[in-house]
């Protein structure tokens, strides 16, 4: 007899005692009983197929759809589902949970335009790349009416929904999922959900849809892998009367991507925003803007080869966001200085210099572009010009000027051009707050949805995807926290059996980053804040302190590498100091607060509190990085505070076309989010709980007197036991019962007939 091998075997642990088929003992049952395997050959795909013979280390395997015979090794073959069992709503529905059958199963929906499917509480929404017919009046209406329960992202709306009003607490919806997997849409489709259940006396409808298409236009933008690339992330906070309708919302972000403004990779895009607005520009606002006629003619533009995306006009989405802007009621006068100030950066890539000596120092060439750039932020161009390309050095009391080299005067053009433009994104979305405001803020009643980018991993990895991954790593947290571990625990601190589900625990990681003295975080402020430091010192220090810390590889030159909970990353420290110090010269602040540009004037306050302090570890000047981990910790809290709903988007393919299901790509994801252990831990769980009092006052009648004890978990061990129930439905803990699902259902019909 066939000892049995570890997928099977597997298979059998998995099963929860409900459901256990005692007849799956091994590999010679399938063999026997004709049953079909998935199987591997090589490192490719898996197959369906019928075990024809078996032998100590390999089994041969007749292929369904090619009728060809394969020898397969034990460990690529594992139990297939029956075909009933084809394609189900929940994973948690498969008798046989191995990775070959969820792909298989998602597959199945996938091809049939079912993209949203459950994995036990997480909903998995695989991006179609097409318009499905799934959405729209019709759709909100039936989910509202519970005429519909498949699973949906309105479904998953409806639910915090639903639970926000019966519970008052509050809500979150979680989406995450890597570039490209259709987050930014799924929380669209969550919010115009929750707007058509909650709208009315809140602002005209669709107000939500608006904010996003502004917010998509100046934070998005084509990369490599998503035409539509949000390059910040966002948690959008909607508040609800008592009535549970919609009374204020407030959006905040985090981090965008300033680097985008300046330097592009081959391919990429800036943001929307400057193409849409050279495109759509009425001809009086592109003659008022100096604009060019074609964006090829912007340095700033025109380095990336890619001006253009297949499909999209413009023009067109630069009325579309006019009228949005007109629906956030944000004046006239203030859209123009915003166009003025985005013309500005445009033009300030194209300000060039002229190297004037030997020693490499520059002037600024006084051309249209130092004088168009000048007029459109409302600065006298001469000291535009002397800003550039000087910097003034305190020598005792005096004042003096001293030249910029051409790069360093290079990099403060640069440096103007991202601080202009990203605090023109932080001023939108004050905007956009202000319009949205909550009235009546008091908590409880809200659903807050979080679209934050996915974890990135690229040949070269620099500051943004550490800031990125260390988000995700939180995030990840947070998830294996409330799925996994309060689960466990609660049953564990009571004292029942629980058969524990292994799970990735990222503390270790997050230790790296986070801990104190020597974390990845504090040796880099460390580091910033230190004159003399380069990359490459930085890079060592990591590798000296690091090293004892398992989630940190060592690199050669300034390289370093994470084990991240979904891969490991190679980061360069190259340009890491800089970026987390991003200063930002004294000298252009007074330039912005000296221009008759309002706006200017009002970023320029802001900049002065930072300017004041001198070190990076100052509170009012913080380092990015360390700006960055306090917002993530404040989210974190804030999430904490809610009963999170979370919803996993997967990239079907990473060449964005419909009808694709590349099942590496999938399943490479399926692992990042552990979905398999997230099945595992629903199905083998006893989803309903009671207090052993909450029992007794609700089923307890069925005891004679006499058979009340004094001790609760006695009383309700007669109760059950008087029920007659399986024993394998339930399990006592010290404070509760713990039922499967479906067994509540049961005590209530049989309650009855008692
Ligand atoms: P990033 O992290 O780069 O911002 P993302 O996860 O937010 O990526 P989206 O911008 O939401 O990804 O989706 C990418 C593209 O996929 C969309 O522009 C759209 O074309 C398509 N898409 C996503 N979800 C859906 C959907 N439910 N129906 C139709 N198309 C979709
Ligand atoms: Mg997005």
């Amino acid at each position: 007899r066939q000892s049995l091998p570890a997928n099977f075997r597997n298979a059998i642990a998995q099963m929860s005692p409900a459901k256990n088929p005692h007849d799956l003992e091994n590999v010679e049952y399938f063999f026997r009983e004709k049953l079909r395997v998935w199987c591997r050959v090589g490192n490719g795909q898996w197959h369906l197929g019928k075990i024809q013979s078996t032998s100590v280390d390999d089994v041969c395997v007749l292929l369904s759809n090619t009728d060809e015979v394969v020898n397969v090794s034990m460990e690529e073959i594992f139990p297939a589902n029956p075909d009933i069992l084809e394609g189900v709503e929940d994973l948690i529905q498969l008798s046989y949970l191995n990775e070959p059958s969820v792909l298989y199963n998602l597959r199945v929906r996938y091809s049939q335009d079912l993209i949203y499917s459950k994995a036990g509480p997480v909903l998995i929404a695989v991006n179609p790349f097409k318009n499905v017919q799934i959405y729209g009046e019709e759709f909100l209406s039936m989910y509202q009416n519970k005429a519909l329960d498949a699973p949906h992202v309105y479904a998953v709306a409806d639910a915090a929904f639903d639970e926000m009003m019966r519970e008052e607490k509050n809500q979150s919806i979680i989406i995450s999922g890597e570039s490209g997997a259709g987050k930014t849409e799924t929380a669209k489709y969550a919010m115009q959900y929750l707007e058509a259940l909650g709208g009315g006396s809140f602002g005209v409808g669709n107000e939500f849809l608006k904010t996003s298409c502004i917010l998509e236009a100046f934070g998005n933008a084509k990369t490599l892998r998503n035409d539509n690339s949000s390059r910040f992330g966002k948690l959008m906070e909607i508040h609800f009367s008592a009535k549970g309708k919609i009374c204020g919302a407030k959006l905040e972000t985090f981090l965008l991507e300033k680097s985008r403004v300046i330097q592009l990779c081959n391919g990429e895009r800036s943001y929307h925003i400057f193409y849409e607005l050279c495109a759509g520009a009425p001809q009086i606002l592109k003659e008022r803007l100096k604009l060019k006629a074609a964006t090829s003619e912007y340095n700033y533009l025109n380095q990336s080869k890619c001006l253009t995306i297949d499909r999209i006009d413009d023009a067109q989405k630069f009325h579309k966001l006019m009228e949005a802007f007109d629906i956030v009621q944000i004046p006239q006068e203030y859209q123009e200085r915003a166009f003025s100030l985005l013309a500005a950066v445009l033009w300030l890539g194209n300000v060039s210099f002229k190297v004037i000596d030997n020693e490499n120092y520059v002037e600024v060439v006084a051309d249209e572009a130092v004088t168009n750039v000048a007029m459109l932020m409302g600065c006298n161009s001469k000291e535009l010009m002397v800003v550039l390309s000087t910097c003034k050095l305190q020598a005792g009391r005096d004042c003096i000027a001293k030249r910029l080299t051409l790069q360093q005067a290079t990099e403060m053009r640069d440096s103007l051009a991202k601080t202009i433009y990203a605090s023109l994104f932080n001023w939108l979305v004050e905007q956009i707050n202000i319009s949205l405001e909550v009235g009546n803020s008091r908590t409880g009643r809200s659903i807050s949805i979080l679209d934050i980018y996915g974890f990135e991993s690229f040949k070269n990895n620099s500051f943004e995807q550490f800031c990125i991954n260390y988000a995700n790593e939180r995030l990840q947290q947070h998830f294996n926290r409330h799925l996994f571990k309060l689960e466990q625990e609660e049953y564990e601190g009571d004292g029942i059996d629980w058969t524990k589900v292994e799970f990735k625990d990222n503390q270790e990681c997050l230790n790296l980053i986070e801990k104190k003295p020597i974390g990845l975080v504090s040796l880099l402020d460390e580091e910033s804040n230190f004159p003399k430091a380069t990359d490459t010192t930085f890079a060592n220090k990591l590798n000296h302190h690091l090293r004892a810390n398992s989630c940190f590889k060592g690199g050669r030159g300034q390289g370093f590498r994470v084990c991240h909970y979904a891969g490991e990353v190679l980061y360069d420290t190259n340009g890491f100091l800089e970026k987390n110090r991003d200063p930002l010269h004294v000298d252009l602040i007074q330039l912005l607060s000296s221009s008759k540009c309002q706006l200017l004037n009002l970023f320029s306050t802001k900049m002065q509190h930072k300017s004041k302090s001198a070190t990076i570890s100052d509170s009012m000047n913080q380092s990015v990085i360390t700006k960055f981990k306090g917002q993530l910790f404040k989210l974190m809290n804030k999430l904490e505070d809610t009963t999170p709903h979370f919803i996993r988007c997967i990239k079907p393919n990473s060449k964005q076309l419909p009808g694709l299901y590349d099942e590496n790509h999938v399943l490479q994801q399926l692992r990042c989010c552990g979905v398999l252990e997230i099945v595992r831990i629903s199905r083998s769980g006893y989803p309903t709980r009671l207090t052993h009092q909450e029992l007794a006052v609700r089923y307890g009648f069925i005891l004679l007197a006499t058979k009340f004890s004094q001790d609760p978990l006695n009383t309700s061990t007669a109760i059950l036991k008087q029920y007659n129930l399986p024993p394998e439905m339930y399990q006592v803990g010290y404070r509760k019962i713990y039922l499967r699902t479906g067994l509540i259902g049961v005590l209530e019909e049989r309650k009855k007939y008692v």
